[in-house]
Formats: C-alpha cells, sequence, structure tokens
C-alpha cells in the first residue's frame, strides 16, 4: 500500500472469522466514507464482524446490491506497514488473511475505547495504621509524583492485591477517579545514567546505538556467556530508541522471566514498561493495543505475540534468549518470532537485537553470511569465568540400575554444600518416572489418545500424558492382566531424583523446580527469588531452569543424563542439546567462586559432549553447519512439513498418499517431496497423524509451490492438513 486512499463507494475488506475464507469481501463503504485501513464492523451471513478497510472494492459489482460496511470503529486506522507485515507473515507461512488478522486484533475486538474508566492517583492524608503492602503503595505513588495509573497497573507495581488500594480510596489516602479513554504509560527516562560499561561492552552498545541513530534497518546477533552484560547492553539500544522518541519492544521466551526484567527497567528508566502475555488481563492487553497504535506505550515486554501490536513507530526489537524453541509458534499460526521479527524491522526501518549465549544455528550462519552484524562479549562481568567443563564417565561409574548420582558427582556436591555454596542437578524429564510397567505382564501404561506413554507425577498421584494433558490416579493394578500392586517405575523423572537426592542428603534443604509444579507465574517467581537468595542447597530443576535467571550462590552444575536428546533422528538434536547444556552448564559460577559442570555421559566419543567438554562452540556451529549443508537443510536448504491429521490413519494416508502422486506443482521448481510416513507422535488425541516433507534448494521460492500442490485437494469430512514452513523438528 502507499498512499492511504479514501472510499466512499465499493471497497475490498479484509474480516476476521474463523470460516475458511481465502478472498477479501466487497462491500459499501459506510455513509460519509472511510480511508484505507480504517477498522470497521461488517455484516458476515447472520453476524456482524470485524474488518479492515484493504483497497478498492473489486469491479463488476453493482454498488447498490453490496452489503454496506456498518460502522467505523473508534481505533486508530492500520498502519501500511502492518498490512503490509500481515500479508507476507501470511504468504511465508500459507495463513489466509482472516486468520493473521485475528492474531492481529484479538486484543480489541469489535469493543471500543472506554469513554471513561476509573484510575487511580495519590489522595490526602497518609492514614494512621500503616501495613507494609499499604506502605508500598503510598510510595509508589509518591514515586511517580502526581501520575494516575490503573487499578491492575499500581497493583502490579506496588506488589499487592487491588483490595489494598481501594481500602486506601476509602481512607483517602488514595484517590478514585473517572479519567476519559485509556490512560498512556508512563514516560520512561531515556537518559537516566546505565551502568558504567567494560570495554567489550561499551563497543558493542556503541555499534548498536549507532544503528538505532542510523535510522535503518540491521539485525545484530548479540552473543554472550550469561552474565556478560547482554541485557546491561541491549538496555543501551532502548535508551537509544527512546531518546529517538520511537517504541521499543523486548520479546522474551517465559513469563517468569518478565518480572525480573520489568524491576531491571524501572531500576534503569524510573518506570515500568507495558506488559503482554498471556498473564495480562484483556482490559490491560486492549489498552496496550491502543496505546501501541497512538505511539503512547514506549517500552512493550512481552511473549512473542506481541510482534502483532500495532506499533505507530517501532524503533528496536530486541529477541532474547533468541535460540529458544518456544519463539516457534505450535498451534495456529505456524510461525518464527525470531524471523517475524526481523521481517517486522526490515518494514519499519527498525533494528533488530538477537541476544543469546547459544545463537541458533540459523542466527550463527546468517552472521558468517554477512546479512547480520554480530558482536561477542566474551568475558562475563567482573572477574567472573565460564565454569569448567568435566565428564563423568558413567560406563566406570559403580551404580545399582535404580540409582542414578553417580559416586563422583555424589561427592562434588557433598564438598560444594558443605561449603555453604549451591549445586544445581538437571534432568530434562517432568514427573517421577517417564514409564510405568507392569512387573507381572510386562504391560505400559499407555494414554488412550496419543501415541505416548503416560507419566507417573507422584506429587500429583496421578499419571499424565504429556501430549494431550490427560490425567488418571495412578491405579493400583495394572490396567491389563489386573495383578495387584506389580506397577513399577523405570527410569528418573525429576521427582524421582529428588528423592534420592533426599536420601543421599537428609540435611540439605531441597528445591525443585519444574513447569508443573507452580500454579501461578507468581509461585514460580517467588521459588526463583528463593533460590537466587540461597534459600535452597540443592536445586533439582528440567529445561526451565536454563533460561535466563541468575543464581549467584550456584557453583555446580550436575547433569544427570547429558546423552539425554542426542537420540532420535531429529536432524536439529545435536543443535538443541548442545544450547540446553551450554546454557544449563553456564548457571554455575558467578564473580568470586568459578564454578563446575560435571555432565555423566555413556558417549564420550560423541561430538556434541565433545564439543560441550573443549568449549570449543565455533567449531561446533561449523562442524553442524557442514554436515547440514551437505544434507541440504536449513539454514541451507528449504524445507516445509504438511501434516495430515483425521480420525483414521487410513483417512490421514489416504489424503497423504494421494499428495504424493500428485507432486507436479512441486517437481517444476525442483523441490521433492518425502512421505507420508507417520508423525513423529502417530496419535494426539484421539487424532491420527501422518506427515509429509519437502526439500527444496535455498533459492526457490517454495510457498507458491506449496500452495498449488496443496490446492489441489480439499480435506474431506474430519480430516484436516496444516503446512509448517521451517518445521522445528525434522
Ligand atoms: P546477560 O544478559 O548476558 O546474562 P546481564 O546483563 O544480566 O548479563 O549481567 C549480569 C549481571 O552483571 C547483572 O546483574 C548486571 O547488572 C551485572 N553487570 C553487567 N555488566 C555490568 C557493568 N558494566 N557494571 C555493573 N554491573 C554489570
Ligand atoms: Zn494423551
Amino acid at each position: 500500500m502507499a498512499e492511504p486512499v479514501f472510499f466512499d463507494q465499493g471497497a475490498r475488506v479484509a474480516v476476521l472469522t474463523t470460516q475458511p475464507l481465502d478472498r477479501m469481501l466487497t462491500y459499501r463503504a459506510p455513509e460519509g466514507g472511510c480511508w484505507q485501513g480504517a477498522f470497521v464492523e461488517v455484516p458476515l451471513g447472520p453476524r456482524k464482524v470485524m474488518g479492515v478497510i484493504w483497497g478498492p472494492g473489486e469491479t463488476g459489482f453493482d454498488a447498490a446490491k453490496l452489503r454496506a460496511v456498518i460502522r467505523v470503529l473508534d481505533l486508530a486506522p492500520m498502519r501500511p506497514e502492518m498490512a503490509a507485515f500481515l500479508t507476507r507473515v501470511g504468504d511465508y507461512t500459507l495463513t489466509p488473511m482472516p486468520q493473521m488478522l485475528r492474531l492481529a486484533t484479538r486484543a480489541p475486538g469489535l469493543t471500543d475505547p472506554p469513554s471513561m474508566q476509573k484510575v487511580y492517583r495519590r489522595g490526602g492524608e497518609v492514614p494512621a495504621r500503616m501495613t507494609d503492602a499499604r506502605r508500598r503503595v503510598i510510595e509508589t505513588l509518591d514515586d511517580y509524583g502526581g501520575l494516575a495509573f490503573t487499578l491492575s497497573e499500581l497493583a502490579g507495581m506496588a506488589g499487592v492485591s487491588t483490595s489494598v488500594i481501594k481500602g486506601l480510596v476509602g481512607q483517602g489516602a488514595v484517590r478514585e477517579e473517572e479519567s476519559p479513554r485509556d490512560l498512556p504509560y508512563p514516560r520512561l527516562d531515556p537518559d537516566a545514567p546505565g551502568k558504567t560499561l567494560t570495554g567489550d561492552q561499551a563497543v558493542a552498545a556503541k555499534v548498536l546505538r549507532d544503528g538505532i541513530a542510523a535510522g535503518v534497518y540491521g539485525t545484530t546477533l548479540l552473543r554472550g556467556v550469561t552474565g556478560s552484560g547482554k541485557t546491561e547492553v541491549y538496555l543501551e539500544a532502548v535508551a537509544a530508541c527512546l531518546a529517538r522518541g520511537r517504541q521499543a519492544l523486548v520479546l522474551l521466551p517465559e513469563i517468569a522471566l518478565t518480572s525480573e526484567f520489568l524491576t531491571r527497567v524501572e531500576a534503569r528508566f524510573g518506570a515500568r514498561p507495558a506488559e503482554w502475555h498471556s498473564g495480562v488481563t484483556m482490559t490491560e492487553r486492549r489498552r496496550l493495543w491502543r496505546m501501541a497504535g497512538e505511539g503512547a506505550a514506549p517500552l512493550v515486554v512481552g511473549a512473542r505475540s506481541a510482534l502483532f501490536l500495532p506499533f505507530r513507530d517501532l524503533g528496536l526489537v530486541v529477541v532474547d534468549e533468541e535460540h529458544d524453541q518456544s519463539y516457534k509458534q505450535e498451534d495456529g499460526v505456524l510461525y518464527s518470532a525470531r524471523d517475524m521479527a526481523v521481517l517486522r524491522a526490515s518494514l519499519t526501518d527498525a533494528q533488530v537485537v538477537l541476544a543469546s549465549a547459544t545463537p541458533s544455528l540459523e542466527s550463527w550462519a546468517n552472521a558468517e553470511a554477512g546479512k547480520y552484524r554480530r558482536l561477542d562479549l566474551t568475558a562475563r562481568f567482573g572477574a567472573a569465568v565460564m565454569p569448567e567443563m568435566r565428564a563423568i564417565d558413567m560406563r566406570v561409574e559403580d551404580l545399582p540400575g535404580d540409582r542414578w548420582i553417580s559416586p563422583t558427582l555424589q561427592a562434588a556436591v557433598g564438598a560444594r554444600i558443605a561449603k555453604g555454596e549451591q549445586a544445581l542437578l538437571f534432568l530434562n524429564r517432568r514427573g517421577y518416572a517417564p514409564v510405568t510397567i507392569c512387573r507381572a505382564c510386562g504391560h505400559q501404561i499407555g494414554c488412550d489418545h496419543c501415541d505416548a506413554r503416560m507419566v507417573e507425577h507422584r506429587f500429583l498421584k496421578r499419571l499424565v500424558c504429556h501430549q494431550c494433558g490427560e490425567t488418571r490416579p495412578m491405579p493400583d493394578a495394572c490396567p491389563s492382566c489386573e495383578a495387584e500392586g506389580r506397577l513399577a517405575p523405570v527410569g528418573p523423572g525429576v521427582e524421582r531424583l529428588a528423592e534420592e537426592v533426599a536420601g543421599l542428603f537428609p540435611e540439605a534443604r531441597l528445591a525443585v523446580l519444574s513447569s508443573d509444579l507452580f500454579g501461578s507465574a507468581r509461585a514460580l517467581k517467588e521459588m526463583i527469588d528463593r533460590i537466587a537468595a540461597g534459600g535452597a542447597d540443592i536445586v533439582i530443576g528440567t529445561q526451565m531452569v536454563a533460561k535466563g535467571h541468575n543464581f549467584p550462590h550456584l557453583t555446580l552444575v550436575g547433569v544427570i543424563d547429558a546423552d539425554l536428546g542426542l537420540q532420535g533422528s531429529d536432524l536439529r538434536a545435536a543443535e538443541k542439546t548442545f544450547q540446553l547444556l551450554r546454557q544449563v552448564a553456564g548457571r554455575a559460577g558467578r564473580v568470586e567462586t568459578p564454578g563446575l559442570a560435571l555432565m555423566q555421559t555413556f558417549q564420550l566419543e560423541h561430538p556434541v559432549i565433545r564439543a560441550i567438554l573443549s568449549g570449543d562452540e565455533e567449531g561446533f556451529w561449523r562442524a553442524e553447519a557442514a554436515e547440514r549443508k551437505a544434507a541440504g537443510v536449513p539454514p541451507y536448504g528449504r524445507l516445509a512439513g504438511v501434516v495430515i491429521s483425521a480420525s483414521t490413519a487410513e483417512a490421514a494416508f489416504d489424503l497423504g498418499n494421494a499428495l504424493a502422486r500428485a507432486d507436479g506443482p512441486l517437481r517444476q521448481v525442483g523441490a521433492q517431496v518425502y512421505g507420508p510416513a507417520p508423525a513423529p507422535i502417530a496419535r494426539v488425541r484421539g487424532r491420527h497423524r501422518v506427515r509429509l516433507l519437502v526439500k527444496a534448494a535455498k533459492d526457490v521460492a517454495i510457498q507458491p509451490a506449496l500452495r498449488a500442490w496443496v490446492g489441489q485437494f480439499t480435506p474431506k469430512g474430519d480430516t484436516r492438513l496444516s503446512v509448517d514452513i521451517d518445521p522445528q523438528s525434522f
């Protein structure tokens, strides 16, 4: 779209609907006309839906017979670059526009901004009876001298429940007022001084600041071990962006990391940024959606879908922990937030910072190819050094079959906690035991709906399917042969490991960090804070401990099964395992105390284990890149997965086979199709899944060919087909 156009007759409207609608509909412009990009309400069948005025109506319609736009919503029109972004993401991921629009406008929906809403500011005298919570509210308001906040915002900033604020209103210390429309977010002070940067950090910060000052698109891979100051450096870029009056977005892979980050931003810029993730209320999300569009949310911190906020002038996107797999959306629109951040920035002359201790091979390769700038922070801040990495050769350790902590690891843990230091034992398996087997008949308990085993969770006293979430009580008798009391756990999960640790170190204070053990982000944060403050001697955790948390007392990391994840046919297995082991090992050691990471392994000669032990990261990436190049897979070739699901395996295979036979459109561009084969998990939630893989050379535009190929068939009955460009596992 070039200059916005005014319409007073027919207009093509992109409508927001769940119906499979692959084109735009033409409506008669509303009374008085409207601008391109306007959000409107239109009739669709018997319903009213939201839409966006996209372009001139198709010709050949009798304007008088067209249905008319009902009204124009009181929202800032969609900007041309946002429309271009949605079009490009839709084209890339083969997603029809209605579904893209849902992603971009779920928050405002068909609602108008509130005409009036309640806001809270400092009132009169402070009451005589003050609790800690009340004092925090008053102090927060005093800090912001005269500013007003919404109830949830003030509660979040003061760390109190909303009832505390209501109580203060009752006493007059806080004033409740009606305010027209939305409140803008507090201003952040871009000139507030940051920390004094070290040499490396200062150089990196200057490069990023210069990029922002140039006002053009550019992507930088900011690589540095945990604790090297990446956050400190990209906050400088945020400051530069804010100083130019543009908006900044910081994406984090996990909600649990948000509150630590908010506190840090507040300490640096004097106010909290806006938050966007599943834990934020719909009211608050609506406000942020509108304020982002008016340029009144200077900094947004959020989950991947924040990329689809209608920023008025986005100048910087930071993708922290850019290698993290949760950036790939696995439901609905299958997009990679990391890649789409780069696209979005390129459309708005913005800078991108991809930060990681262990970059994805994609980003590493883009930096090698000169598409991304690369900045390395080589040292940890202060005197801290990377931990020493050592293997424990499990072939020679004396260990009974139902124990997982080798004598060598046990001794190391004992020595650390005796000195008052913290140890982390890492095992990437939730629950008590991955398999439950009947010792009478050999039956393994599986899920009724999935091709997966049920996992015993002893804290819950239940069996849980990690695919579909189905749970049932732990039975006494074997579901197959009905033998009583013969069910036995096989293999370790974190809960079972915790049991072993409790037996070995009865005096130690244990903390188990596993995502299923926390009901809320707040409970999880409390646990993380407790560990960081030294409130545990031994931490036992799944992969969630690998993500960005700072544990200053931690000096030893023990990896229970370094080989886990290396098996299987997934071509990304080596990359993922390497990243995970580096991330976990990187938790050990801080400024005063050098860290040690011990890897229990049966495969000392495996390239991943050797690279971890030697610390030769570049060597690992080069070897991995050579293998991918030879196989012609991403990032050196194009790959798409097509997953077909149906209530019977036969129906899924029928469509799969038909597609495989009709591969003309693919052959025309030199692409090959493999399969159909059962998907990696062949049955989920009662639906059978088969998969085809399409491989093409890097320079092939694969989407049009895929569209033509898939478009030859219409899935019948309950058969569903979805295309995943750049699948995570292949
Ligand atoms: P990363 O993001 O690479 O893990 P951080 O930016 O979180 O690293 O830095 C790790 C810790 O070191 C933080 O507590 C941070 O405040 C501190 N730090 C980093 N650089 C400096 C500096 N130049 N001056 C003071 N403290 C620093
Ligand atoms: Zn299941």
